[in-house]
């Protein structure tokens, strides 16, 4: 998918190649999703991370690996405007422009997820009172969609994962797989510019953790999008086209998959 990333190298700093271009300045210049330089975060004495610098790229996966406690989640977190670092800055190129994340207060960074950002959780975190639907569509009621074009648009995500004819379903009437391409369809509803998913496969058997993977694949980078997966799982990182590796908060390790 991204045949300008090397093979894989030792990590020294910026590793990630900028695509090639003449013209840098001109407004064909590719800019990164996602731009995150120098984030540090701490809880009390915890370091959960220690300077971490990733550019994410318009069209690639990218898995965050490494072992519990390295800070992924905190890193997510801090990319998806979630959280904020103690240092740091995180800019969002949202197609319509590039949004400072950390600068903003707690209500623009809610909307800026609102409209830029996909969320997938190891648990769906759907709604059990919503249907299939209904939690598909909303992001979209969120922001504001009337509520019948919301779920009509809700309704051709289910199709495009799959999950047509389950539209009125509630959650214990979904299996784990179907729960998850729900969790997929929601984040896919506003065309976001970056999808964050942490371990979405990581209550799922290898089966079905592969097909959700495809999924995710399909729905992101597939239409051009920029996805970041935390997985504990080699197979999962696999399908993505970069491999960074975390430890005590820091990036020890960047390979390419491909
Ligand atoms: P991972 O996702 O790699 O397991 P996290 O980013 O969740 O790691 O956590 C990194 C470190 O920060 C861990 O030591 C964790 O206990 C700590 N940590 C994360 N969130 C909090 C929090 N809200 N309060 C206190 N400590 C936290
Ligand atoms: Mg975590």
């Amino acid at each position: 998918m991204n045949a300008q990333h090397p093979a894989a190298t030792p990590y020294r700093g910026y590793t990630t190649p900028r695509p090639t271009s003449t013209h840098r300045s001109s407004a064909l210049e590719v800019r990164p999703t996602v731009s995150a330089r120098g984030l540090t975060k701490t809880y009390g004495p915890t370091t959960a991370l220690s300077g971490v610098d990733l550019d994410l790229w318009p069209g690639e996966a990218v898995a965050v690996m490494g072992a519990s406690g390295s800070g992924k989640s905190t890193l997510l977190h801090c990319m998806a405007g979630v959280i904020t670092p103690d240092t740091g800055s995180v800019l969002l190129e949202t197609g319509h422009g590039v949004v400072d994340v950390v600068a903003g207060d707690a209500e623009q960074r809610a909307a800026w997820r609102l409209e830029h950002l996909g969320f997938v959780f190891q648990q769906g975190l759907l709604l059990p009172e919503l249907t299939a639907v209904e939690n598909v569509a909303l992001p979209l009621i969120l922001s504001g969609v009337d509520r019948s074009a919301a779920v009509a648009h809700a309704s051709t995500w289910m199709r495009a994962l799959g999950l047509d004819g389950l539209e009125e379903r509630r959650l214990g009437q979904l299996s784990g797989g179907q729960q998850q391409r729900v969790a997929i369809a929601r984040a896919q509803v506003g065309d976001p510019a970056l999808v964050v998913a942490d371990e979405p496969t990581g209550a799922l058997d290898s089966t079905t953790s592969a097909e959700v993977m495809r999924a995710l694949l399909d729905s992101t980078t597939g239409r051009g999008r920029t996805l970041v997966v935390v997985t504990h799982d080699r197979t999962v990182a696999g399908f993505c086209d970069r491999v960074i590796h975390l430890a005590d908060g820091r990036v020890v390790a960047e390979e390419a998959t491909r």
